[in-house]
């Protein structure tokens, strides 16, 4: 490859630090940006969630109907800035707006562009506000973001809210849209029982089983959750060339159990869904409740989810994690001492924090950019 301008000598320079490494950058492999602006005083809901549907309803789906291009923007930034700064230089994206959708994926490309992260985005189409007509604005976002991506470090994916928010025809047509761009689907799957209960309602084993009878699992397909597979149905994704992601935090807060059976898997990654994109934080999250919960691969999990993730990376976003400097090369890569906010930053050879500041942006800035925006966005939302 042709050597990116900005790999000085000294970049990957450890001698400031005996505990200093030079590491791959770490792979949030399922959140949502468009939860960026929750953390700056998000109000309560209006009464207390009693259930994981609940939770969606009173809380999530209420944010994502109140965003408009202007917050989901701000709410990007943010997200993406900290995600860089915390040595997160991918993040896989599951996207929802319903009043803003037509253009929502280039706002999300646009900010990661700017600061120089790497992001694969989906928009996860949905009946539950606008039926079918709905969905087919979620499934044409995707399609058209796809076709006319000219981010260089930016993908897109067909997305799925979860199976049992669409109808067959839905799910059926984002496996025939999927195929035709020769894309996987990003969907939830399993998160919480209502799902499984759903998916046997409608005459189908599981919510996994439904999306494989109606063909919307094809190879590089992302699984989100899986809490309520068993190890046959982890086998079946597998099979399918699709991976899992276990969102340890989300999975804890949301109190939806805990997937005993991704074990079965070699493919698969972690994600923080939606909360922030500091990878060690999850990753401590995910090997203390593989312990609580006597995870038959107990402390071997987080090597093979991390693992898992970078293998991900490769597979779906052409990634590379290796750093030749004498030849001028480099990929995603982190220096700084480990369990510390990271020193230097590269994305695909491109330095996009320097001395433990974004190089791209203001974080400043961009936080009081976001506090603005986020009150505006409670403010619609109190409204709904
Ligand atoms: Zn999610």
């Amino acid at each position: 490859m042709s050597a990116p301008h900005d790999l000085e000598p000294g970049l990957l320079d450890t001698s400031f630090d005996p505990r200093a490494t030079v590491r791959a950058g770490e792979i949030n492999a399922h959140t949502h940006l468009y939860s960026g602006l929750a953390p700056l005083g998000m109000p309560a809901p209006p009464r207390t969630p009693q259930s994981f549907v609940e939770i969606l309803e009173l809380v999530w789906w209420r944010l994502d109907r109140a965003l408009d291009e202007d917050s989901l923007r701000a709410s990007a930034r943010l997200y993406l800035a900290e995600a860089l700064l915390a040595g997160t230089t991918t993040v896989i994206d599951h996207h929802e707006s319903p009043n803003f959708i037509e253009g929502s994926l280039d706002v999300l490309a646009e900010e990661a562009q700017r600061l120089g992260a790497r992001l694969l985005v989906a928009y996860g189409a949905t009946e539950r506000n606008g039926g079918r007509d709905e969905a087919q604005r979620g499934l044409d976002e995707c399609t058209r973001f796809i076709r006319a991506n000219r981010f260089p470090n930016v993908r897109g994916l067909i997305g799925l809210h979860a199976a049992f928010t669409v109808s067959d025809q839905t799910i059926r047509e984002a496996g025939e849209v999927a195929r035709a761009l020769g894309v996987g689907v990003h969907v939830h799957v399993a998160e919480d029982r209502a799902d499984l209960d759903d998916a046997q309602r409608r005459g189908f084993e599981s919510p996994l089983e439904r999306l494989i009878a109606l063909g919307a699992l094809p190879a590089g397909s992302l699984v989100a959750h899986g809490v309520w597979l068993d190890e046959a149905s982890v086998r079946r994704v597998d099979a399918a060339g699709a991976w899992l992601v276990q969102n340890p935090r989300s999975n804890a807060n949301n109190r939806v159990g805990y997937p005993r059976a991704l074990h079965a898997s070699t493919r698969v990654a972690v994600g923080t869904d939606g909360f922030d994109a500091n990878m060690p934080l999850e990753h401590a999250a995910l090997l203390a409740q593989a312990l609580e919960h006597g995870d038959p691969a107990d402390a071997a999990t987080l090597d093979a989810r991390r693992t898992g993730a970078w293998r991900l990376a490769a597979d779906l976003l052409g990634t590379r994690f290796d750093a030749r400097l004498d030849e001028g090369s480099a990929g995603d890569v982190v220096v700084g001492v480990p369990g510390e906010p990271p020193r230097t930053v590269l994305v695909e050879g491109r330095v996009v924090v320097r001395d433990g500041r974004l190089v791209h942006g203001d974080l400043e800035a961009i936080r009081a950019h976001a506090r603005e925006q986020a009150s505006l966005l409670w403010a619609r939302m109190a409204a709904l």
